[in-house]
């Protein structure tokens, strides 16, 4: 198997690959890179490396993303040496808010009310679009809250235009969000879909920081977001893990996110779900039949980020005193502020219990 990119996704791709014999190899160019540590072999290249991507696609039997950022290029480049899924087609989409908005309102999937932003002259009518306040975000390469900006009048919306250095943008209205859920799938190439329990989120600075699984939603609204979640990945002919990410506002669904590949807010499967994203990200990159996505135990995943790494790093002797938590890390080298080190899962029969100590241990750490 081939990954490209080499972060906690790709590593616990590589984990869930080696464990069922597979042998990987991870395309990076850090050379500390979370997936490099564990995978047979790491090339350690920028992704858009012909002879990189010529010994990956000769050495692989299949390759998949862990990140939307690999340039569509790329993985069209590949496709002419093996098996590549998700498809160039359907990275290109999620990897551009612009693109990733315009196709899903052609397709008729409610979004936030927005405008894609190409020069300081669009802002006038597109706040008009959206109202205030608004969201700009940058259409590529933002992410965890990164790349966008909340502005209230014309003058802060040219500001942080000017901010971006102009590239394109789309404007989102600032809606009151009820609540976030997510939804985590895996799609075959024959077209079957299965799909793994509903998260809730709850996000900090534009970081996901909690996940509660299931989520507290009415059953009507959990129905409909696996119905969407569904006809999206029907709709784009996708292969592969993917998750949608939704605004619930005003008891309605909005879709936020399209991620082509397992999600943060799926981090809950390794602990809590008979199969795991990961696992099942092999399973449909392989063309293996899709794993059983059934709950075991309700579950809190949180997230554990660099900003904990002061005073000599965290106390891990309070949460792993709880035999009903599970640690994972991943390997990263160096702390940053707002830098994803980690996560950990609390598992009970009882939903408010796991929250409770999900809650206590990340005030703890
Ligand atoms: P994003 O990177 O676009 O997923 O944004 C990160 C987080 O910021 C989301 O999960 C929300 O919590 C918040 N957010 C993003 N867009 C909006 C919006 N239009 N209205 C309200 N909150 C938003």
């Amino acid at each position: 198997m081939g990954i490209l990119g080499g972060g906690q996704l790709g590593r616990m791709f590589t984990i869930a690959a080696r464990t069922m014999g597979y042998k990987v190899m991870v395309l990076d160019p850090d050379f500390a890179s979370p997936a490099g540590q564990m995978a047979d072999v790491h090339l350690q290249a920028e992704y858009t490396d012909h002879g990189a991507l010529k010994q990956l696609g000769a050495a692989c039997a299949a390759v998949t993303t862990e990140f939307e950022n690999v340039p569509a290029a790329s993985l069209i480049e590949l496709a002419g040496h093996t098996r590549v899924s998700p498809g160039a087609a359907c990275v290109a989409i999620a990897q551009d808010r612009s693109h990733e908005k315009s196709w899903l309102a052609e397709n008729g999937f409610a979004t936030a009310p927005f405008a894609l932003i190409y020069s300081e002259g669009d802002l006038d009518a597109g706040l008009a679009d959206t109202g205030t306040p608004a969201l700009l975000k940058v259409a590529r390469f933002g992410y965890d809250g990164k790349g966008q900006v909340r502005v209230n009048t014309r003058e802060e919306a040219r500001a942080a235009f000017r901010e971006f250095g102009g590239q394109p943008c789309v404007l989102e209205g600032f809606v009151k969000l009820e609540c976030e859920v997510s939804v985590v799938l895996a799609r075959s190439d024959a077209g079957e879909c299965v799909m793994f329990p509903i998260a809730e989120n709850r996000h900090e600075n534009g970081i996901l920081d909690v996940s509660v699984v299931s989520a507290r939603v009415p059953d009507h609204l959990a129905d409909e977001a696996r119905a969407m979640a569904r006809a999206i990945a029907d709709r784009l002919g996708y292969v592969g893990v993917m998750a949608v990410e939704f605004f619930v506002v005003s008891g309605r669904l909005l879709v936020n996110e399209i991620a082509p590949r397992p999600h943060n807010s799926g981090h809950y499967t390794l602990d809590a779900c008979v199969t795991d994203q990961f696992e099942q990200q092999v399973r449909a990159l392989c063309g293996l039949p899709l794993g059983d996505t059934r709950l075991l135990s309700p579950v809190v995943m949180v997230n554990i980020l660099g900003d904990r790494w002061h005073d000599g790093g965290p106390h891990w002797d309070a949460l792993l005193a709880h035999p009903n938590i599970k640690l994972h890390l991943y390997g990263k080298e160096a702390a940053r502020p707002g830098r994803k080190m980690g996560h950990f899962n609390v598992l009970d029969a009882d939903l408010s219990a796991a929250l409770a100590l999900a809650e206590q241990m990340r005030g703890a750490l």
